[in-house]
């Protein structure tokens, strides 16, 4: 499957105030490892996230990169591949349809990957991640770190639904490696 993973909440801790360096990216425990383990059973591994931090001009461009760079070491190092970080930078004021709740990322690493929607699932931990993926008519998978449970708490409308709810990504991964979709 082509799996699409949101980023903060989901294989980085969530931060109120945006991861803007290196030093503030904190991999949730057994993230890396998840990814390395889907990467080893044929999956392929995307990310699509939002980063209104650029476009509120809180970090650039290059200071991304180098979040990113750590990010995709970390990952090589437990044995696994990101192929692609797909981000929108846009400023919520300013959003286009790339920045979730929008399904523009989705649809552009879908095209990209030559994957239709039904061999496709998105990991996230808020409500506009599981819109986004509705949208482009994706699986979907909640995770229940970073706002994952207080998006659960929320409740996810019956129009989102089938939604797997899963304790992290170790969990979600477990649950795609099974073969449940
Ligand atoms: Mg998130």
């Amino acid at each position: 499957m082509l799996v699409l993973l949101d980023r903060d909440g989901v294989i980085n801790e969530d931060r109120a105030d945006f991861v803007k360096s290196p030093a503030e990216l904190v991999l949730i425990p057994g993230a890396a490892e998840a990814i390395a383990e889907l990467c080893g059973h044929g999956h392929r591994i995307a990310i699509v996230t939002n980063q209104s931090c650029i476009g509120r001009g809180l970090i650039g461009e290059e200071q991304l990169d180098a979040i990113h760079a750590k990010l995709h070491n970390a990952v090589r190092r437990a044995g696994g591949r990101i192929e692609d970080i797909i981000v929108a930078p846009d400023a919520p004021w300013a959003a286009t349809e790339r920045r979730k709740p929008g399904p523009g990322m989705l649809l552009e690493a879908m095209q990209k990957f030559k994957t239709a929607a039904r061999e496709s699932v998105l990991v996230g931990d808020s409500l506009r991640d599981l819109q986004a993926a509705k949208a482009a008519n994706c699986h979907r998978i909640l995770v229940q770190t970073g706002k994952g449970r207080a998006t659960q708490a929320a409740g996810i409308g019956a129009e989102l639904l089938p939604v797997h709810v899963a304790k992290d990504l170790a969990a979600a991964c477990g649950f795609i490696l099974e073969g449940r979709f």
